[in-house]
Order: C-alpha cells, then structure tokens, then sequence
C-alpha cells in the first residue's frame, strides 16, 4: 500500500504528527503495536511546565544557547496550548492557572534568581515571590520554603484525553489509523521507505511512502536500527501517584528547583504527585523489555516523603494509586526533532518533555516535512547533532 507519510507510534508524538500532516493534505498511515496512547502519553504527570525544570537548569552551563532557544520555544508552545481545545474541538481538562517552582534554602534561591533571568531574557513571563508571598498564594506550603518562581501560564492537562482527540481529528482528516500492528522492518528502496508490520494473529502488511516519521518514543532507537541508523534516546521508567479526591485547595502546579516535585490537583479533586522519581524497567536477558516498569518503593517513599516535606497540607490525603510509564531520554536531554540527514524522508519525533511540548513539536515537524522549512527553527534538536554516531553506519 502507498501513502506520502508513515507515521511509527500511536503516543502523542505520532498522533499530533499524523494530524498535522493529514491537515497539510498527505495521506497518512499510522502504525502503533498496541492501542493508542498507551505508552508514556497516556501514563504521564499531564504537567505543562513551562519554567526550565530542575533536570536543565542543573545543567544551564552545558546546554548554553540551547537553554535560550528553548525557552523561546517554550513561548511558542503556551500559545498553542491556549487554543489547544478548540483546535481539536475537544474538551480536555485543560487547566493554565499558573504554577510555583519552590526553593528552601540559599542556593536555590540564587538557581530561581538565574533561572528567572533566563527565562525573562526570552520573553517568558515569571515573577520571583518571597516566602510570604509564595505562602499567601500556597497556604498548604512549609514554612521552610523561602521562595518561589511563578510562571501565570502552568498548569496541566488530562492525558488520556489529549492523544485520543489528536488520533480523531487525524482519522477525520483521512489519516488511516492502524493499530495492533509491530513495525518490524523499515528499509528504503526505490526513493520510497518501505515498512513491514504483523499483527497478533502473525499477518504480515508492507507500506511504502516517501516520508517516514520515528515516534516510537522510548523505542524510537528500536526503530531506528531497523534503518541501520543510531538515535539515542534511551529509555527511562518513572513513577506516578495519586491521592484520594480532596476538596480544590491546590491551585497551581508545584514544582521545586532542587528537589525531584510534581504536584497538582485535577479536576476530579486528585493530588498527583510525581517529579522524575524512577521505576525499574523491565529487563529480558540484558535488554530493556517491552514490558512495564516496577514501582521501586524506595523511590515511591522518597517521592511522597518529598511531597510531604513541602506541603505538609497533603498529609491527610490517602495514596489511592501508584503506576509507572517508560519514556525516552536523550544524551543532552533535549528533545530529538527533525530530519536525518543521511536517510532521506526520514523524520524523528522523541525525547524532551513531550507532553508539554509534544503538540508543538508535531505542528513544527508536519511544516518541516510539507513546507521544508518551520515556522520556528528546530535546529537545536536536530537529530544531525548526532551524526558522528552513523558516520560507520555504512
Ligand atoms: C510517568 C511519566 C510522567 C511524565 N510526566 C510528564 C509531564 O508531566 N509533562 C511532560 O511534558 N512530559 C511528561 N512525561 C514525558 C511524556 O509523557 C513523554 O515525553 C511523551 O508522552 C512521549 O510521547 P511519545 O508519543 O513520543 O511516546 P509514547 O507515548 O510512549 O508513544 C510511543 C508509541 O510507539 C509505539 N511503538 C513502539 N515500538 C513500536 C513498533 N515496533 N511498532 C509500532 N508501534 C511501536 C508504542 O507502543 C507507543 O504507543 C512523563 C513521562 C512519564 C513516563
């Protein structure tokens, strides 16, 4: 079967691509091994942190201009996010009501200090609160935090509506959703990618097109082998909790500068907390597994202690539910988005926190594919930062 775009991945990544490129007029396939989001698009926080998290800004020095060029992306995003519902005509628990990345002691309150003048250097808006102010917006705090970073634009999203709504608006538009199917083999032929898929029952399809588009998430480095290319993203697992419902007392997202803290309340009156606290991942004879990860509960105690320690309001809320998610991570940690150079037509969307920004990485790629060219540069995150791992790729 023929198509223009072929896209490896029913997560967000590849369902908001698919939607963009069926919107530009390609024909799409889209080709995902079990349902749609049910990898880390449906597993995950639903954060939308637009404040540099603790995992970057811990490494500003490294990443340099890089930072700036993100937190100009970052701008482009929240614009997105704002008209995100009535793009795709869906409700989606959306909530930008702003968020607080907390600090406790000296350092971090000098790390906010620099934080903040990166992020005003591009035109982010965040206000430095003192421990007053930052208790007087967030009775539920500790006395020990001495200040916070408020970004008006956080806030969060439902996971397990965001992904779904792209993949209906991407079928609407034309796109062929195709789902129990495990990519096997991609190789190019003829100027066209040829794919191969089965299914559970053993049935083999093959799909050619021009353009084929790696959003496999945490096994986009899977998928790339099967094109004899390196793409280093490596997969983590991480852990999630859930409180029982409480009346609405949370009404920001809490993040914290030096300490690994998600936390916010959602609609159904939830506290979810989380923050990058790790979960195993499952292991086949030295590989990572297609499985899920294991909750290790000396992270969950740490991550819950955390949450405790901050905002010792939570304390009498019950823990109703803890689960795990395998994502994607990059050596430099910036997100892996765009063309390779060596494969023509072929595209990769990974890495980065994909929830947040995965609506706008799609949009930008979908107009690097059609248009050559985005309506903001994704040069940071090109894949070609990489090339010196296929340059004896043959
Ligand atoms: C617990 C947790 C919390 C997180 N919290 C946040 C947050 O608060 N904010 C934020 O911005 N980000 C967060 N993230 C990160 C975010 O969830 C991911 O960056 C994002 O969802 C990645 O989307 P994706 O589409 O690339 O990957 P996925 O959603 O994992 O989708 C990849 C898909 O590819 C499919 N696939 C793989 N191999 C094949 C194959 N051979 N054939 C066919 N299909 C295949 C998989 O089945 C999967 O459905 C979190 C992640 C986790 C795990």
């Amino acid at each position: 079967m023929h198509c223009d775009a072929l896209v490896i991945g029913g997560g967000l990544a590849g369902c908001a691509t698919a939607c963009y490129l069926a919107e530009a007029g390609l024909s799409v396939v889209l080709l995902e091994r079990g349902e749609i989001n049910r990898g880390a698009s449906g597993q995950n926080a639903g954060s939308l942190h637009f404040q540099l998290e603790h995992r970057l800004i811990h490494h500003a020095d490294a990443l340099g201009e890089e930072l700036q060029h993100y937190v100009a992306l970052t701008r482009v995003a929240i614009d997105h996010w704002r008209n995100i519902e009535s793009e795709l005509g869906s409700e989606l628990e959306l909530a930008m009501h702003g968020g607080l990345m907390l600090a406790e002691t000296d350092d971090e309150i000098a790390l906010l200090e620099r934080k903040a003048g990166i992020e005003r250097g591009q035109g982010l808006e965040v206000e430095l609160l003192d421990a007053d102010e930052t208790r007087a917006r967030a009775p539920y705090l500790s006395p020990q935090v001495r200040g916070a970073l408020y970004c008006p634009h956080e806030g969060h999203c439902n996971p397990r509506l965001l992904t779904p709504a792209y993949a209906r608006k991407a079928a609407r538009l034309g796109a062929e959703i195709v789902t129990h199917c495990t990519v096997g083999e991609t190789r190019r032929q003829g100027g066209q990618w040829q794919v191969r898929g089965e299914d559970s029952r053993g049935t083999r399809r093959e799909w050619r097109a021009s353009v084929l588009v790696n959003a496999a998430g945490a096994w986009t480095m899977d998928i790339g082998r099967m094109a004899n290319l390196h793409l280093p993203v490596f997969p983590i697992g991480l852990l999630m909790n859930a409180t029982e419902r409480a009346a609405p007392f949370i009404h920001h997202l809490i993040q914290h500068v030096g300490r690994r803290l998600s936390m916010k309340q959602v609609d159904d009156g939830n506290v979810l907390i989380g923050g990058g606290w790790s979960a195993r991942l499952p292991q086949q004879l030295g590989q990572w597994g297609a499985g899920r990860a294991a909750i290790d509960m000396t992270a969950l105690r740490n991550n819950l202690r955390t949450a405790l320690a901050v905002a010792p309001g939570i304390e009498p809320l019950k823990i109703l539910r803890s689960w795990t998610g395998i994502t994607g991570i990059t050596p430099d940690q910036l997100p892996l988005i765009g063309a390779v150079s060596r494969a023509p037509g072929y595209f990769v969307a990974a890495g980065g926190s994909g929830f947040t920004y995965g609506p706008t990485y799609a949009r930008l790629l979908s107009e690097l594919i059609t248009r050559g060219e985005p309506s903001h540069s994704l040069a940071p995150y090109s894949p070609d930062r990489f090339a010196h791992m296929n340059m004896f790729m043959g």
